[in-house]
């Protein structure tokens, strides 16, 4: 695998470029963007993905729609999927867990935080 690209999903552009660059400092440059589930949906058909980081809050498809939709699909159900949200309760990563996102973090984030989260995840994934 010459590189891991990743897909990134959160409504918000500034939270995007976050993320982004975060990755970027962390050693992964080759990232494509979405700005809700949907349109990942659509990112996810049309690229070769490697890894999702997905808020959870968006409008038309959420996060958690999101994986869902994936976790059913038989050729996306394997992707590592990283969440990263405000929501912080207990409740919230129970059904996110249940959802089957592979991990969850809850914002803010530092970068070491982010890329152990990823590393543990990249080492899960058959190459
Ligand atoms: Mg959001």
């Amino acid at each position: 695998m010459a590189t891991t690209r990743f897909l990134v999903v959160d409504d918000s552009a500034t939270m995007r470029r976050i993320v982004i660059n975060t990755l970027k400092t962390i050693g992964y440059e080759d990232v494509v963007e979405a700005g809700d589930g949907a349109e990942a949906l659509a990112q996810l058909r049309s690229h070769e993905i490697h890894f999702v980081v997905t808020d959870w809050n968006m409008p038309n498809m959420s996060g958690l729609e999101f994986t869902k939709a994936v976790r059913s699909d038989d050729k996306l159900q394997h992707l590592p999927i990283l969440m990263v949200t405000t929501r912080g309760v207990k409740e919230d990563i129970v059904e996110a867990l249940q959802a089957r996102v592979s991990s969850y973090i809850v914002k803010p984030f530092t970068p070491p935080v982010f890329k152990e989260k990823i590393d543990q995840l990249l080492k899960l994934v058959p190459q």
